[in-house]
């Protein structure tokens, strides 16, 4: 007998397709080659899928996470505009990214000694860090302290301790739901140094604007300084995705700390151009 598809699956004239569910009345559908992994966590559905179009992917609870050929354009652009824009950071703190992407971005810098990697779930890093290599690199670089704990937790008891904060959350739907919330981002501040800043993923401008609006406002009524960024990731509904930094101090990069790196997709033109934002998302977080 034939294995039960997850409900997320389906088979039409003998392909296989995911289908992900955006919206009340859009569903976004990729053509699958094969299940590499396919496991249930205590927190969420955990996939792995070979696609034709965008190589092998990350797919929790039904939603695409990162891919084999576009994954670099989000993980390159949430790591590197807030590492050039500190001068100095030692201590980096990434809560979530679980597909490692992000943990391997931030190994390129030499300066910084120490990063400490939150995700809720065990599972996730362990399925990317084998089947996912394109994205995760493998990650074996000693600096890079794995801890399996829920991101609010972990950040509540935190002090003064670190240079910059990643949030590289999913959609704020199951275990990532908190980590929209203003008290994680008072967390967050209290847990950075006095010059620290945090960058976190703040979702479509065109499919989740409430959601990105608060997450600005949320930041912006905590940090003395904040800015949005956007970039298109072609798996992300809309394409087109926000970052929101929050700073104690710095908000203006270096572009020589970015020219040795080994990057695919950001440069310098990338970083100077990435904070020009489109009418609507002004007006929409009124700045
Ligand atoms: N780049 C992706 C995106 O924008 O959709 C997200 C990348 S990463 C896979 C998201 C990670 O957040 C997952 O590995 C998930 O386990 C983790 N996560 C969700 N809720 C969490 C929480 N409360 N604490 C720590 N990690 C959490």
């Amino acid at each position: 007998m034939e294995k039960k598809l997850p409900v997320y699956l389906s088979k039409k004239n003998g392909d296989l397709w995911l289908t992900e569910d955006e919206h009340e009345s859009l569903n976004i559908s990729y053509r699958i080659k094969n299940i590499i992994f396919e496991e249930n966590s205590p927190f969420q559905h955990v996939m792995v899928l070979d696609s034709y179009t965008f190589g092998r992917m990350l797919v929790l609870d039904g939603i695409v996470q990162t891919t084999s050929i576009d994954g670099h354009i989000y993980n390159e652009m949430i790591s590197h505009v807030s590492l050039c824009i500190h001068p100095d950071p030692k201590r980096v703190l990434i809560i979530g990214g679980g597909d490692c992407g992000v943990a391997k971005e931030i190994c390129k810098y030499d300066s910084v000694d120490q990063i400490d990697m939150v995700d809720i779930d065990k599972l996730v890093v362990e399925a990317c860090k084998t089947h996912l290599p394109k994205v995760s690199g493998g990650l074996s670089d000693p600096r890079v302290r794995f801890i399996f704990e829920d991101g609010v937790k972990f950040a509540q008891n935190k002090e003064d301790t670190y240079d910059v904060i990643i949030v590289d959350s999913s959609d704020p739907i199951g275990p990532a739901r908190v980590l929209f919330e203003k008290s994680f981002y008072q967390s967050l501040y209290k847990a950075l140094k006095g010059d620290g800043l945090m960058v976190c993923q703040s979702q479509s401008p065109i499919f989740h604007s409430e959601v990105m609006k608060q997450t600005f406002e949320r930041i912006s009524e905590i940090f003395e300084k904040v800015k949005m960024y956007t970039a298109v990731v072609p798996t992300y509904p809309g394409g087109l995705w926000s970052f929101t930094i929050g700073s104690k101090r710095y908000m203006n990069f270096n572009p020589a700390k970015l020219s040795q790196k080994d990057t695919y997709y950001i440069n310098e033109q990338i970083i100077e151009s990435c904070f020009s934002l489109p009418q609507f998302i002004l007006e929409q977080i009124k700045i």
